[in-house]
This record gives structure tokens, sequence and C-alpha cells, in this order.
């Protein structure tokens, strides 16, 4: 066995010859045994090739990292690159690190520095290219370059932190799918997204292809990214942003307005649009669909009589009635004031009126309470079935609206079925 010190003298020299930033460390101690040309110019030319402690060259943090990580590096070498925030002689900057055992020793180890994502914050540069690398590593939008075959070239600041996974040994495009869908059927659909953009790129490369993931990141977090994919030359241009935010807002305006405030049961545009997707969707032929009409009777009595905010509560309370007198498939919607609607799909008219009296009764069954007290409601129901031969949801509405009219002029607290329409089959 060959020890740590004697390793140190090791003849180096060659390292200089590498012209990828590399430093070669001695542990346990993290020593820098030794520098490269191309590691002092990139990290500051202030440096020498002197031994020095590592946390010299990338500060206590960075050097507590890379002790802290190197002891989780398999044999096989594998999962050998790491990405952390250091500071170095020119200024702070989140390096990835290639970690490498040097063979026939102990405890040194060859460090490279990606240059990929080399940048530093707030270093005032005067060279154009190093100026713009550094708006680039900054945007606040993640951006990799992947060449003709699919590698990983470039990737900046913005995909690091959200994508550069601890112990990332290669942009291996495999790997990373593994990291970022730990579904695998959500990764074997992401996959095909990738091939089939890459593929319609190849075929039309002035088109810019898009898709949306929902991934997971480096810091544990699930985030959705909106991603854009275009080639340039022969190499592809993979740009993304976070809509994380956006989408979890727009679903939030989009259940508030499928919902009514006030019950918590669909909203009226809620109901219109699931029964527009149930005509739309429904096999060739036709389907058994039936609709509910339901208003509360002398509801203005209760208002006049104790007030606003006890009728409020009186319509609370109906509604939840409705929804436990129900079915789970059966959708209930308020269609304005105290007026209530029920779409009941794969039902025929003659269970639909049945359903309509199980509602009925469990309205008017006991009082209601309100912070006035129980009160005895009851509704009027108008129940009519969907027209094979129209398909038209407003003229179903319709129908069942003159049977509650019907209902209501019949003396209210009752179900009215409208007349079956003739269907063919009865013609
Ligand atoms: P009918 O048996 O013929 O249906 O009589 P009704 O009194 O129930 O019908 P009408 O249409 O005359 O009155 C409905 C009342 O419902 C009038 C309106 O103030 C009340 N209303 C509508 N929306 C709300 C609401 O959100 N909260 C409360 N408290 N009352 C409402
Ligand atoms: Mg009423
Ligand atoms: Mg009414």
């Amino acid at each position: 066995m060959r020890r740590p010190e004697k390793a140190a003298i090791l003849n180096l020299d060659w390292l200089d010859l590498v012209s990828a930033p590399v430093f070669v460390l001695a542990l346990p101690g993290t020593a820098v045994v030794r520098t490269n040309r191309a590691l002092r110019r990139v990290l500051g030319p202030g440096l020498t090739d002197a031994p020095m402690p590592l946390s010299t060259l990338i500060g206590m943090d960075g050097a507590d990292r890379v002790a802290a990580f190197v002891r989780t590096i398999p044999e096989d070498g594998s999962r050998n690159t790491l990405s952390a925030s250091c500071s170095t002689a020119k200024g702070p900057a989140n390096l990835v690190l290639h970690l490498t055992r040097i063979p026939d020793t102990d405890s040194l180890w060859a460090v490279t520095v990606d240059e990929r994502t080399l940048f530093f914050d707030g270093t005032a540069s005067d060279d154009a290219e190093e100026t713009f690398r550094g708006i680039i590593q900054a945007l606040p939008i993640g951006i990799d370059i992947l060449d003709s075959q699919h590698r990983a070239v470039f990737y900046n600041g913005f995909s690091d932190r959200l994508y550069l996974y601890d112990g990332y040994c290669d942009l291996e495009m495999t790997e990373w799918f593994e990291r970022a869908f730990p579904n695998a059927q959500a990764r074997g659909v992401a996959r095909r997204q990738w091939d089939d953009a890459i593929a319609a790129l190849d075929r039309n490369p002035g088109e810019p292809q898009v898709m949306e993931w929902t991934v997971l990141c480096r810091d544990g977090l699930s985030r959705v990214l909106h991603n854009q994919m275009s080639k340039i030359g022969s190499h592809y241009a993979f740009i993304y942003w976070d809509v994380t935010e956006q989408r979890r807002l727009e679903g939030k305006l989009r259940q508030l307005a499928g919902t009514d405030m006030l019950t918590g049961v669909c909203s009226r545009r809620e109901f219109f649009e699931r029964a527009e997707h149930i005509l739309a969707t429904a096999p060739r032929g036709g389907l058994d669909l039936c609709l509910l009409m339901l208003d509360i009777d002398h509801f203005k009595a209760i208002n006049d009589g104790f007030g606003h905010r006890i009728g409020d509560q009186a319509l609370v309370a109906v509604a939840a009635l409705c929804k436990s007198a129900l079915r789970a498939t059966d959708i209930l919607a308020r269609f304005g004031g105290e007026e209530f609607v029920v779409l009941l799909p794969h039902t025929r008219l003659h269970d639909a009126g049945r359903i309509a009296q199980q509602v009925l009764q469990s309205v008017s069954a006991r009082p209601i309470p309100t912070a006035a007290g129980g009160l005895h409601l009851t509704v009027s129901m108008g129940v009519a079935s969907l027209d094979p031969d129209e398909m038209d949801i407003d003229l179903l509405i319709e129908r069942a609206d003159i049977a509650l009219y019907a209902a209501k002029r019949a003396g209210r607290n009752r179900v009215v079925t409208s007349q079956e329409p003739a269907s063919p089959s009865m013609a």
C-alpha cells in the first residue's frame, strides 16, 4: 500500500498537458496537491501550483461538500459528478466537478472542473465572450445545447440548479430521464415526446417543438416545466422555464369557475361544459341521459320571513341533501337562484323519475336546520330524457323546465315527468 504522503510526491507534471481545468486532491485531509495551468486560468490567475488546502481553492462550504461527496462515490467510479456553490479567488461560482480516483494511489483524486457551467456571479469582465456567457448563465430560464448526437455540450446555471442531479456521471439522456421521471409510465410518455420532437426538428428545423413536463428536480420538488426545442445548425437548443405557479393558479381559477361559491356544487358553466362533453363523446347509438330540474317552493317567503342569510343557509342545506340522495356519477349544479339541475348519465326516464322522488323526499322528510331553527321546505321537480334524434342539451333543459312548471301549477312538492320522446324503435 502506498501512503498518501508518498503518493503526493508522484510526478504530476503531465497535468499541465491537460487542457481541461484539473486539480489533484489528497484525501482524507482534503489537501490540493497540484493544480494545472487550465485550472489556474479559470479559477484565478493568482493561484500557484503549490499545495494548498481545498478550502483555499473553493471555500469552506465547497470543500465540505466535496469531502462528504467523495465518500459516496461507488467503487466503480460511477455517479461521480457534484455541483456545488463555491467561493473561488475569482468570486462565487457554482462549480460542476467530476471526481476520478487516480489509479495505483490510495487517496489521490483528479478533480475536473466542468467549464460548460462555469460562471462567476458579479465578476465584471471586459472579455465579451465571458460577459455573454455570464448573461446566458444567469438567465431565469434553462438552456441546454445538445450536439447532433443529442449529447449535452452546454447547460446554463438555471439548468444546473434544476436538473444536475448529484452523482450524475454523464449527460446520458437515459439516466437523466430516470431521475427526472421516477414514474415509468410518465417517463415513457416524456421519452416519446422527446424522440418525436427531435425527429420533427430533423424533418423541419424551422418549427420549434413544445412540450410540458412535470419533473422531479434535484432539490426533491416536482415542477412543471414548459419546454421548447429548436434546431440551430446541427445542434439542438432545449429551452425551458418554470410554469408551476402559473399552472397551479390556472387550476385554481378553473376550479373556482366550475364551483358555485355558495353551495359548493357545480356552477352553471361547469354543468354546460360537462353536458357538452357527454354529448360530444356519446356512442353512435345514442345514450340514456336524463335531466332533473329542481326549484325550491315558495323560497321568497323564507327570505322575506327570516332574512337573506337564513335563505342562504337553506340553499346550502338543500344542495347537500340533493347530493346525498344522488349517485357519484350524477352531476348536480346550481342553475341560478333557488333552482338546481341534475344530469343523470346512463339513466332511463323511469329510473330518473324514481331518483327525483328520492331527492324530493330527502328534502321534505325533516326540517332543514338553520340559525333560525328548523325550516320545512319542499321542492318541485321536472324530469326529462334526452331525445336521441336531437342530442341537444338546451332542448333537454327546455322539456325539464316545462315539466317543472307543470309541477308548480299542479300544487308544488311533486315530480312531473316529461312525455317520453318518441324514439325511432317505438314509432
Ligand atoms: P315558487 O314556488 O313559485 O318557486 O316560488 P319562489 O318564491 O320560490 O320563487 P320566486 O322566483 O318568486 O323567488 C325566488 C327567490 O329566491 C327570490 C330570490 O330573492 C331568492 N334567491 C335567489 N338567489 C338567492 C340566493 O343566493 N340567496 C338567497 N337567500 N335567496 C336567493
Ligand atoms: Mg322557487
Ligand atoms: Mg325559481
